[in-house]
């Protein structure tokens, strides 16, 4: 992960469809809210700064790397792309007159739940039967005999359990489980129209109230010909926009914390053959 702020540029946010900006403030802390454990913004800091989710392919790896019980990692998530959005999923009565923040086991679930669909992806394309075979025993320990397939997710600001009848195959159940968590995730995702002043015409795009839904549109485009991967340091699962690209992105010029540690770990390798 870097730590390196993103900048908001509406023109490359345009082409992509989502030419939404993101909040983040300058510093990010986890306390107790309303009997909840919450990450909430640092007030009377710094003005917060703007992004462009769209352009940041590496949200979902990012996103995923996040452990449950690391509240550090959830911090420094938070300091580089902003809180996730929690309250503007809220329905507008429960939301009134509360701070805004995250429920951290609501980030957490969300968190594993990328982590599913990016590795439920990864192996459906490497046809890798054993991985996927692997990856679905995992969902199955609440799995009742002759019951259907249960599996709980992170379905915007709720988590939720869907159960998935006898599959015709494994691959299928994958696939199903796939289109569920992303549709649910997506759909409130809406299009809107803008007036574009220099072509004077209306372009359409489309419209998102919280990053975490930003982080799903991200998969949604990945799903349909995209490509994850695993990175050769951390293990973790990334979106690949280059076939050549080896190593957790990070969505700046910067190079990742993972690219640098593999590239010092070979100049050792080197060194010591010499
Ligand atoms: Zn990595």
């Amino acid at each position: 992960m870097t730590n390196k702020m993103p900048t908001f540029d509406p023109a490359q946010g345009r082409r992509s469809g989502l030419p939404i900006a993101w909040t983040v403030d300058e510093a990010h802390i986890i306390r107790r809210s309303h009997g909840c454990t919450v990450l909430a913004p640092v007030v009377a800091l710094k003005a917060p700064h703007l992004y462009s989710p769209s352009t940041r392919l590496e949200l979902p790896g990012e996103l995923a790397k996040l452990e449950r019980g690391n509240k550090k990692a959830v911090i420094k998530f938070a300091d580089t792309y902003g809180l996730l959005g929690y309250s503007n999923l809220l329905p507008t009565k429960e939301f009134a007159g509360r701070p805004v923040s995250d429920p951290v086991e609501w980030i957490w679930s969300h968190a594993e739940t990328v982590q599913l669909a990016l590795t439920l992806k990864d192996v459906l394309d490497q046809e890798d039967a054993e991985g996927l075979e692997r990856t679905l025993k995992k969902l199955e320990h609440r799995r009742l005999k002759h019951q259907p397939f249960f599996v709980t997710f992170a379905a915007r600001g709720n988590v939720r359990s869907c159960s998935f009848f006898p599959p015709s195959s494994h691959r299928r159940l994958a696939a199903s489980i796939l289109e569920t968590i992303v549709n649910e995730n997506i759909s409130g995702i809406h299009p809107e129209i803008a007036w574009d002043e220099t072509r004077g015409i209306f372009v359409q795009y489309s419209s998102f109230s919280t990053l975490i839904e930003a982080v799903y549109w991200h998969l949604s485009n990945v799903m349909s010909g995209g490509r994850v991967t695993r990175c050769e340091t951390c293990g973790g699962r990334f979106i690949q926009t280059d076939r050549r690209q080896r190593f957790c992105p990070t969505g700046t010029k910067q190079e990742s914390p993972c690219a640098v540690k593999a590239r010092v770990r070979e100049w050792r390798e080197q060194r010591k053959r010499k």
